[in-house]
């Protein structure tokens, strides 16, 4: 069901009073504090168990939201904020000197986005301050792209939860750093490189910043991100057989966009897009069937939505990345 203006106000009141809300966008599910509530901030690293060297994304109504977190919004930030917000796009610019620095990780840089879901927009604008947003999932674990995803993720903790329904992009943001001349896509996304470029009619960098630039790594670049709880696998679908023979079809859920006959499968449309908004709620799916091991098969990548394909592969290799 999704929540209503009730709710919404409930929120509001949670946000004002130094609480935690949990919100819908387009991408995945926000775990939402007063960005500018310091002992907020901390409330939302503390439920997702995040270190504190890993920045939060700040979530604004708009440009001119923007504009109180950032020191700096240049040209090039006005710009891609008004092709692609509110949407799925996270710019990196220089942070204001009244944000607490807890939000950015001690970074002087800031993540900003305006995210595409009503319910969403409707919140940060009658709170009247950004918001803090990172996934509202405990740390390295799957993204929630359902509100009963964030209910089980967050059970018994003291979070308020917005049901908006399942998010339609279901992949986390693409986060392009605006501080120097060549803009960088830090992490891929729904909006790619391409979209980015013509809309600056500039070539883009693509991959993670220079050491002097970014001293801190990044959640999202971290090798292991985004992993079920049991072991999972990257695999080409030839190789299915002979896992199956290796262990007990027990043991074993495939994902793919087939089923496969004597194992249970659980299958994934073939389409960029569609894949996209259904792949962590089929993670979580196959990890409740409490596998051995959890086969992903490397989609077939159609030729095309390449830039798409990559931002999911992205997301299939640090699922599938070794544990520590
Ligand atoms: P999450 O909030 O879990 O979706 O992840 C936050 C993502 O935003 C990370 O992948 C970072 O790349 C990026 N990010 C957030 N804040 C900053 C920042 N100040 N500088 C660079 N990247 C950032
Ligand atoms: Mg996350």
């Amino acid at each position: 069901m999704s929540s209503g203006p009730e709710e919404i106000a409930q929120a509001i009141a949670r946000l004002k009073a130094g609480g935690v809300v949990a919100f819908p966008t387009e991408t995945v599910y926000g775990l939402g504090a007063d960005a500018f509530n310091e002992d907020a901030v901390a409330k939302v690293f503390a439920l997702k168990g995040r270190p504190a060297t890993n920045p939060l994304i700040v979530h604004v109504s708009g440009s001119s939201m923007a504009r109180r977190v950032a020191a700096d919004w240049p040209a090039r930030a006005d710009r891609l904020a008004r092709s692609f917000w509110p949407g799925p796009l996270s710019l990196v610019v220089p942070k204001a000197p009244d944000l607490p620095s807890i939000v950015t990780a001690g970074l002087p840089a800031v993540a900003l986005r305006s995210p595409l879901h009503p319910l969403t927009l409707a919140l940060i604008d009658a709170a009247d301050t950004p918001i803090v947003g990172p996934s509202a999932n405990r740390s390295g674990h799957v993204s929630p792209t359902t509100a009963e995803h964030v209910r089980r993720e967050f059970d018994g903790g003291d979070v308020l939860v917005l049901d908006g329904g399942p998010c339609q992009g279901g992949i986390e943001s693409t986060v392009v750093s605006l501080l120097s001349p060549t803009p960088r896509v830090l992490r891929l996304g729904l909006v790619t490189p391409e979209q980015i470029a013509h809309c600056l009619g500039r070539i883009v960098d693509i991959g993670p910043a220079p050491a002097d630039e970014a001293p801190v790594p990044s959640p999202g670049q971290l090798p292991t991100h985004y992993a079920p709880h049991a072991p999972a696998r990257l695999v080409a679908r030839e190789a299915v057989p002979a896992l199956l023979a290796e262990r007990s079809a027990d043991a074993i859920v495939v994902v793919d966009t087939r089923s496969h006959p004597g194992v249970r499968t659980v299958v994934l449309p073939a389409e960029a897009r569609e894949y996209a908004a259904g792949l962590y709620a089929a993670l979580r799916r196959a990890d409740d069937m409490n596998p051995g091991l959890i086969a992903i098969v490397a989609p077939e990548r159609k030729n095309r939505d390449g830039a798409l394909w990559d931002a999911i592969v992205d997301r299939l290799a640090r699922a599938t990345a070794p544990r520590p």
